[in-house]
């Protein structure tokens, strides 16, 4: 029997992602008391030295539950071009370098596919999905994770200005607009990071 989040108790985000943190709060206001974000409690940023999502969230949530000793919710996220093998992956923060900014990540990856397409003389899919797994750890170490995705395609050229990161480019299956043309609700609704939380509701919180 997993253990439950208590209705109406504070909960700590580990990430200092504003796009991530007003996602989470949006999302998660009727079941939590208040959401605290790691700038809040001026918790440090651990260094993503895990391999896979799920390593890299599990870590970043036990070292900030150890740190303030309160229940502690991280993410960790990216986009997979399925045509690039699993990049960037982990790396997606990183592709965007120093100053966070993703039209130099997507340039990296227009040209990654360009080269793609001269190397195999065939188009190249621009099919890709974006990625989170949510881990939920508890002061007495206890964690527990979900993943889920979202699947559609990288378009080379942005639109829209809402959301964050990869959101311009980013068109999910079965819609005609990208993340950054979408209200939150309506993102929320279909999104990776939507769904994750739907899942983190209905198994450990308290109803
Ligand atoms: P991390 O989870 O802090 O390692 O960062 C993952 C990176 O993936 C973020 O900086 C975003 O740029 C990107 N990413 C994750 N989720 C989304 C999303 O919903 N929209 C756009 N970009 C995202």
């Amino acid at each position: 029997m997993p253990a439950l989040f208590p209705k109406g108790e504070t909960l700590v985000l580990a990430s200092h992602n504003q796009g991530k943190i007003k996602e989470f709060r949006h999302a998660l206001s009727s079941a939590i008391g208040s959401l605290l974000s790691a700038a809040d409690l001026d918790l440090p940023e651990p260094e993503e030295t895990g391999t896979t999502f799920e390593e890299n969230a599990r870590l970043k949530a036990t070292l900030a539950a150890e740190s303030c000793g309160k229940i502690v919710l991280a993410d960790d996220s990216g986009l997979v071009v399925t045509a690039l093998g699993d990049r960037p992956g982990i790396y997606s923060a990183r592709w965007a370098g120093p100053t966070k900014d993703f039209s130099l990540a997507v340039d990296k990856i227009n040209q990654e596919l360009s080269d793609l397409e001269q190397q195999t003389g065939k188009p190249v899919s621009r099919d890709a999905y974006f990625i989170v797994c949510l881990c939920l750890a508890f002061p007495d170490g206890k964690t527990y994770t979900v993943e889920a995705r979202t699947t559609g395609i990288l378009h080379p050229t942005p639109a829209g200005t809402e959301g964050m990161g990869y959101d311009p480019w980013f068109q999910p299956d079965g819609y005609e607009c990208r993340f950054a043309e979408m209200s939150l609700e309506q993102k929320q609704a279909i999104s990776h990071r939507g769904k994750a939380i739907q899942k983190l509701l209905e198994q450990y919180f308290e109803g």
